[in-house]
């Protein structure tokens, strides 16, 4: 006979089988720059995995800085990044290189090698598990390539993977980003502002590709957005920081209910809705009906 209390932490067990579920855990992170800027001024937070995490902040806030220490691309001051337990601030080298290979970025401005083909583009992603002298030969094995093609597939631009990356359009762009962030096998996906350049249609197209990559395959998201009806839409957790500082912690719930004051409050008055001015507000459907290309 189990007692009330066991039965539960059995059921606990089926509904989640890792009994620690792994998690970012980011402990009183703090970046100055070189020049003496405060990029971040001990940031602490963490997110459980399996998370759609915005990040919101007035420009200049830490919103990058933070993204980019967290894949070490670059170095923070003090702190501890805890991934499943390990310091990603403390690593170095081949160890470095195994954990960064799990996570994805994804742009503002997509960083494609711009004369390279879509499909070069994509397998690139593909870098972080190959010996040097074969990244440097550029040739990649066969299923590597088949699986760039499942990435394009899936991303929707098979059909123009022998283009010229610079030749697609911006919502294009971003999937082949999106399709190259995938070729690491990614367990976690970090997004700079991935929709800034986009108008809002094409935005809701990357997030959901986005959230379907956080659902489907369980992989965790970590977003900085700009429009409060994004926010709304896709984030399972916001965080708002402000000059570098953590200044708000809010569950799906919370941002729901979230009013336009509340959200001017932690963003500022750059703080906007996607519909606003008369903007595109239509879905994805209306938008493929009129004939627009994604
Ligand atoms: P956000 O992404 O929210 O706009 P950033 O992380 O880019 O904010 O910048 C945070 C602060 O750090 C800003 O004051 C910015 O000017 C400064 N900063 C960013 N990169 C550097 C750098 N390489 N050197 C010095 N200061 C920087
Ligand atoms: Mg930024």
């Amino acid at each position: 006979m189990l007692t009330r209390g066991a039965a539960v932490r059995r059921l606990l067990c089926i509904v989640s089988p890792r009994e620690n579920a792994s998690m970012l855990e980011i402990r009183n992170l703090t970046k100055i720059y070189d020049d003496g800027t405060v990029a971040l001024k001990n940031v602490s937070f963490t997110v459980p995995d399996g998370e759609f995490l915005v990040i919101i902040g007035l420009s200049g806030s830490g919103k990058s800085t933070l993204l980019r220490c967290i894949n070490r691309l670059i170095d923070p001051t003090e702190g501890q990044i805890l991934w499943n337990g390990v310091d990603l601030a403390q690593l170095e080298g081949e160890e470095l290189r195994k954990v960064r290979r799990q996570i994805g970025m994804i742009f503002q401005h997509f960083n494609l090698v711009k004369r390279s083909s879509v499909l070069t583009n994509v397998l690139t992603g593909r870098l972080g598990y190959l010996p040097t002298w074969r990244s440097l030969t550029g040739r990649f094995p066969p299923e590597d390539i088949q699986r760039a093609w499942q990435a394009l597939e899936r991303l929707g631009i098979a059909d123009q993977a022998h283009k010229r990356a610079d030749e697609l359009s911006g919502g294009q762009q971003q999937r082949v980003g999106i399709a190259r962030a995938l070729m690491q096998d990614p367990k976690m996906i970090l997004a700079d502002e991935p929709v800034a350049s986009l108008d809002p249609v094409l935005a809701h197209s990357i997030l959901q590709r986005l959230e379907s990559l956080n659902r489907e395959d369980g992989i965790t998201v970590l977003c900085s957005l700009h429009y409060l009806d994004l926010v709304q839409r896709y984030a399972t957790r916001v965080i708002g920081l402000r000059q570098g500082e953590l200044v708000y912690e809010g569950s799906r719930e919370d941002i729901r209910q979230m009013t336009d004051a509340q959200f001017k409050e932690i963003y500022g008055e750059e703080a906007e809705r996607i519909g606003a001015g008369g903007g595109i507000t239509g879905s994805i459907e209306e938008h493929s009906a009129r004939g627009g290309a994604a």
